[in-house]
């Protein structure tokens, strides 16, 4: 479903992505694991067309997609979960959700997957007038998520979901993940949390300073020596 092939990305002088390649396979849970500056955001920043290669390519369902804008790539079908829920704090919940389904004009759609929302995060539905500001930080990643969904993603980026969250909300976090993508949409997941985002994964890469350095089934990576002393906690 999408390939990320030998992109370079720089910010100025900073080579932050080098010759970095990757693929997720429609249906599947990969994530990218890497500790702090590895480039993990860089990455999902360049998918989504808010930062551009320098070289390389990424082709998105067959269709290269290297210098589409970034609310092209939207309307194709990528939406982003952006790293500190960042959602609109002086917006209402609704009008946050409302602002995920902006490129679409199926109204009937858009109330359909407005109620889906609601249905999922039955707190969200309760909290609808309530200003996404005032909401605690585990109502806003889901808040964050909703909105995303409500772009009708098939492919979702999610950058750092559980950062920030007491280990309960992680828990529920990681669930509502794998519920997403059993319901038919496939994820690209950057985590801090290297056990649990192997644990959902299918597959997974592990970044370190703007590279890959190990990849495969993320089972066998959790077995690996190199992983479980680098990012597991020995
Ligand atoms: P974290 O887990 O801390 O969010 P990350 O793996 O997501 O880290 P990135 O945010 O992608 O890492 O950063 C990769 C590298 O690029 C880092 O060295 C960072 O300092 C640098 N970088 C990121 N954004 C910018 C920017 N706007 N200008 C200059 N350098 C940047």
């Amino acid at each position: 479903m999408l390939k990320v092939n030998e992109i370079d990305v720089y910010y100025g002088a900073i080579h932050a992505l080098k010759k970095l390649s990757l693929e997720v396979e429609q249906g599947s849970i990969v994530t990218l694991i890497g500790a702090n500056g590895a480039g993990k955001t860089t990455t999902l920043k360049t998918i989504s067309g808010l930062l551009r290669p320098r070289s390389g390519s990424i082709i998105f369902k067959g269709v290269d997609i290297t210098k589409v804008p970034p609310e092209k790539i939207v309307a194709m079908g990528i939406s982003q979960v952006p790293e500190g829920r960042r959602v609109f704090a002086g917006m209402t919940v609704l009008e946050n959700l409302e602002m995920g389904a902006y490129l679409r004009k199926d109204k009937k759609g858009i109330a359909k997957d407005l109620e889906e929302v609601f249905d999922r995060f039955p707190r969200l539905k309760e909290r609808r007038k309530q200003l996404a500001g005032t909401l605690s930080g585990g109502e806003q990643q889901m808040l964050a998520i909703g909105r995303a969904l409500m772009a009708r993603p098939s492919l979702l980026l999610m950058d750092e979901p559980s950062m920030g969250l007491a280990p309960l909300l992680v828990k529920e976090i990681f669930e509502i993940i794998k519920d997403i993508n059993n319901r038919g949409t496939t994820i690209l997941l950057v985590e801090q949390n290297a056990h649990m985002a192997l644990s959902i994964a299918d597959k997974a890469y592990v970044l370190e300073t703007g590279e890959i350095v190990l990849s495969g089934q993320a089972g066998e990576l959790m077995k690996s020596e190199e992983v479980k002393k680098a990012y597991l906690g020995g």
